[in-house]
């Protein structure tokens, strides 16, 4: 199937096929509206999915649709007759029975992927894995959702199966920029970031959008756009998917026992997982890999011995406990030592002279201690930016003495209002900064929020009797937001955050990534 298909436009009509999509950056848009050579909807794809779309569309029509490709129809057949869906050995031979047997999501699955592009000399990504990739994907996916949530296995099948089609739609765009551009396509978290970096957006929202252009069901755009989210989800079809490519990735690994061994970690902090059920997608793959693999004329991906692989991983585990342990021993003494040296230390040191909180040096020193253990850990972390609006107003309007005033009751009503575990500081001019560990982003949302409501309430001093209220632009970033390398990071995507709220007005609180 070529993958130069003129009919295939992001064009503003998209806009209404999916319209809870996150819009894509405008230059990016113009670009695959004019790209020619987008990966193009399979023409039986197309059939069925405009069968789906009518009132009461039946069997019999999805099956004559997908009659007039006979090679499509071959597959079909093959794919209800392997050892996964063919039940009590019964045989099935006509295409209708066929999609009966294996449901009209694994058919639209099957349909959209055989006409997809596949490895071949006039691309330079690394097709084979890819295609890999999404095979194990859609079987690890379908086999967690078949265990916690069975009413969805098939949707979770399809999307995991062509969520990362935003890649070929990207390389389509951007041709060898693209390809030389990225760190590869094996540590998704890296290529995700190059992508944000280059295009203002990753290949999940670029494929959601392609996908929506083609007319497919909302979720399915959808379950694209949100494929490459943050586990910590409490939708169950949404977390098998984003678990989905994690295990994948993870199997095709340099080091599948050690990629497997900080899939444990991360799982290991949620509480919706049994453990157990991991082992499960690990022996479902090493049976099915090979079948499958053939039936959607891959390569086969390395066969991998489940058990061995999990038993070697779990030890790799057992010694990265004990290592993270040591080291949160060694951070707890040097915590415990800041705050030794905090008592000793001059005062004049740490504290901020004006407002009595924390200085910047001081707030950096701990912040970095916190970042360390949050991370080592898997603990929530949050801070928050705080930027007083047109405080040079203030000066001018009052005098500078007058503007130190309301900066110390403004000191003062924030360290009220933190909790005793938050740290909260001043970081320069009409800055202030709260480190609050163990503390999720929604959760930092609310205090930011309640400070903000609090400067509208009270006035932060008075002229000639009058009130005078000051409002603040507040930004949050939280470690769950990103893969921060270091706490300058954290603290950029917070100040990002602040700043939007600035552009967008003043008064008001953001989250990093929102
Ligand atoms: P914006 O809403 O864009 O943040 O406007 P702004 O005026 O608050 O920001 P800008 O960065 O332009 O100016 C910061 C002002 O804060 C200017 C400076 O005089 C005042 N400021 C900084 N430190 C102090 C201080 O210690 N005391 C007083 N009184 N004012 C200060
Ligand atoms: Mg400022
Ligand atoms: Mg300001």
């Amino acid at each position: 199937m070529p993958i130069d298909s003129p009919s295939t436009t992001i064009d503003d009509d998209s806009n209404q096929t999916a319209p809870e999509l996150p819009p894509l950056p405008g230059d990016l848009r113009d670009r695959l509206a004019r790209c020619q050579s987008l990966p193009s909807l399979p023409a039986a794809a197309a059939r069925v999915l405009d069968l789906a779309r009518t009132q009461e569309p039946r069997l019999a029509d999805f099956a004559r649709a997908i009659e007039q490709d006979p090679a499509l129809t071959l597959r079909l057949l093959s794919l209800a007759n392997s050892a996964f869906y063919a039940r009590n050995g019964l045989q099935v031979t006509t295409c209708t029975a066929a999609v009966s047997r294996i449901g009209l999501d694994a058919t639209l699955a099957a349909a959209m992927s055989f006409g997809l592009p596949r490895p071949g000399a006039r691309h330079i990504l690394d097709y084979d894995y890819l295609w890999q990739r999404a095979i194990i994907a859609a079987l690890a996916g379908q086999y967690l959702a078949q265990r916690l949530s069975p009413e969805h296995a098939g949707r979770v099948f399809t999307t995991a199966l062509v969520q990362d089609i935003g890649i070929m739609a990207l390389e389509a765009v951007d041709g060898d920029a693209y390809c030389h551009g990225i760190p590869g396509l094996r540590d998704h978290g890296a290529l995700i970031r190059a992508e944000r970096e280059r295009f203002g957006c990753d290949h999940a929202l670029v494929g959601a959008w392609l996908a929506a252009s083609w007319g497919v069901p909302d979720h399915l755009a959808q379950g694209i756009a949100d494929s490459h989210g943050p586990l910590e989800d409490h939708d169950i079809s949404r977390l098998c998917l984003r678990l989905s490519c994690r295990i994948a990735e993870a199997w095709l690994a340099p080091e599948p026992a050690r990629a497997i061994s900080d899939l444990l970690h991360q799982l290991a902090s949620l509480d919706t997982l049994e453990p157990n059920l991991l082992t499960g997608v690990l022996q479902q793959l090493q049976e099915r890999l090979p079948s499958t693999a053939r039936l959607f004329e891959i390569t086969c991906p390395p066969n991998i011995d489940a058990i061995t692989l999990l038993t070697e991983a779990k030890q790799l585990l057992f010694e990265q406990n004990l290592r993270i342990s040591r080291h949160l021993a060694e951070q707890q003494t040097k915590l415990e030592a800041l705050n030794a040296s905090h008592v000793a230390l001059d005062k004049q040191t740490r504290t901020d002279s004006l407002t009595g909180l924390a200085n910047r040096s001081w707030l950096e020193k701990l912040l970095e201690v916190h970042f360390d253990i949050a991370k080592a850990n898997q603990q929530p972390l949050s801070v928050m930016f705080i930027d007083l609006d047109h405080f040079k107003r203030i000066n001018d309007a009052h005098g500078h003495r007058f503007g130190d005033r309301a900066l110390i009751h403004f000191a003062g009503t924030l360290k009220r209002m933190v909790r005793g575990s938050d740290i909260a500081g001043r970081y320069g001019g009409e800055e202030f900064l709260v480190i609050m560990p163990q503390t999720r982003r929604h959760q930092a949302y609310v205090l930011a929020d309640r400070v903000r409501q609090q400067l509208s309430k009270g006035p932060l001093a008075h002229a000639g009797g009058k009130p005078v209220h000051v409002t603040a632009s507040i930004g949050i970033a939280a470690l769950e937001d990103d893969e921060f390398a270091n706490v300058e990071a954290l603290v950029d995507a917070a100040d990002e955050a602040m700043y939007v709220i600035k552009r967008g007005g003043r008064d008001g609180v953001g989250l990093f990534h929102d």
